[in-house]
């Protein structure tokens, strides 16, 4: 059994409330627990920090046995720790990378690899959050739509419960994500469309139906989950912030969660710097690379790029990323698809982590802000693999190449050995 930490307040104490990112009003939880009533911009979850602070300390965290994502039960919108899922959520490595250090000129770089979640992505993060949201005010079904990993998460953490999951999926969803899908018992349909219409379609149908939805962006707890990244990160690093924090960005969840993770630290006294966010976009797909260069302003792109789970048109949490970039003195940076399936190449080999594309496009971000003197060879990077390379087989196909053929016997393969100067 795990064991959980032992501070764990009611949910009054910790002074749950919400907050819109755009218009800035205060929202009961009453009111909306989607997006703002008043300009229906999306809404963040704010805590008592003052409160929090007393008994939120490093050596309180320290003391705690369990690595998952529940050691942070006090900063989290969950009441009752009985409600948390089974699959274990979070405590993914981090490693250091030397290769990368010494092929990119810097001082360190870290490998945080979220692909050894349950589903094997970061989603799982959101995921374990919205389910325990989900059984605490009593919700029997939750909808959510998907490019594929919000999905197999959902599914997958869903699976043992008295939840009833349906999920929406663009049609280009790779086979091994709805393989997933399938595997853990939800409903899954597949919209005849692009991932935004399947975003378009789920809200629809839970607002008719009265399903709670998990989409990102109209579901404000999912950025509280994904928060627990930086808090590992600082953790993990023994309270030194790094300098940047690569992520690659599609709805930009992610990035706006890990943004929230390090200022929530910060705010409670835990560390006292920032680091800089750089948001990695596919060049076909870079709508927050975009509105970061521009007037901040989010306008669709035609999102379309190898990596399915950054392939977003109107990234439904674009503006909550946009601020996070801005306020961390961070930067975009956009990668092609060639440069995406190079990096799943250098990621296996150069940490022996096998990142789908999307979690690959954050290395081809490091690699290309390295290059370009983006950032200085003293500073310290973490990239996040957001998601397993076993998600999407044929593009690590496509950047792998293809095995030696030959006849069962010695003289061939001697002949390939010579010929191909293997050995
Ligand atoms: C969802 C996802 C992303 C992007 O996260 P956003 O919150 O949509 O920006 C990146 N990588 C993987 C593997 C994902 O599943
Ligand atoms: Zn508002």
């Amino acid at each position: 059994m795990m064991d959980f930490m032992a501070t764990g307040k009611v949910l009054a104490g910790k002074g749950l409330a919400l907050r819109c990112i755009d218009c800035g009003r205060a929202v009961r939880l009453d009111e909306s627990e989607e997006t703002c009533p008043s300009c229906g911009g999306n809404l963040s979850v704010e805590y008592d920090y003052a409160g929090l602070k007393r008994f939120v300390t490093r050596k309180r965290l320290a003391a705690i046995s369990d690595p998952s994502i529940w050691r942070y039960l006090d900063l989290l919108p969950v009441e009752d720790r009985r409600l948390v899922p089974s699959p274990w959520v979070g405590g993914t490595p981090l490693y250091r990378a030397p290769k990368f250090e010494r092929a990119l000129g810097l001082a360190r770089v870290y490998v945080k690899d979220d692909g050894r979640n349950p589903s094997a992505s970061f989603k799982d993060r959101a995921s374990a959050v919205v389910v325990a949201r989900a059984l605490q005010g009593g919700k029997k079904v939750v909808a959510t739509a998907s490019t594929g990993n919000a999905a197999s998460s959902l599914a997958c953490l869903a699976a043992n419960l008295p939840l009833k999951t349906i999920i929406f999926v663009p049609k280009t969803a790779p086979a091994p994500k709805l393989a997933q899908l399938l595997v853990f018992g939800t409903t899954v349909i597949t919209v005849d469309g692009t991932y935004d219409d399947a975003f378009d379609l789920c809200r629809e149908a839970c607002r008719r139906y009265g399903w709670y939805n998990r989409s990102t962006g109209v579901n404000p707890f999912t950025r509280e989950g994904k928060k627990t990244c930086a808090f590992e990160l600082c953790e993990q690093l023994s309270w030194e912030v790094p300098d940047n924090v690569f992520v690659s960005v599609g709805d930009g969840n992610i990035i706006s969660g890990i943004w929230k993770g390090f200022t929530e630290f910060r705010t409670l006294g835990l560390i006292n710097r920032l680091p800089k966010l750089v948001a990695v976009q596919a060049g076909t797909s870079d709508a927050v690379a975009r509105a970061l260069k521009g007037d901040g302003k989010i306008k669709p792109v035609a999102g379309k790029t190898i990596a399915d789970s950054i392939s977003v048109s109107l990234p439904r949490d674009g503006a909550a990323a946009v601020k996070a970039v801005r306020e961390s003195g961070g930067f975009a940076v956009t990668v092609k698809d060639t440069e995406i399936l190079a990096a799943m190449r250098d990621v296996a080999r150069g940490a022996g982590v096998y990142a789908e594309p999307a979690a690959a496009a954050a290395y081809a971000g490091l690699a290309k802000a390295a290059r370009g003197g983006l950032i200085k060879s003293r500073e310290s990077a973490v990239v996040l693999i957001s998601g397993n390379g076993l998600k999407d087989t044929a593009s690590a196909l496509k950047a792998a190449g293809k095995p030696h053929f030959i006849s069962p016997d010695l003289k061939s393969l001697e002949k390939l050995i010579r010929r191909e100067k293997l050995v």
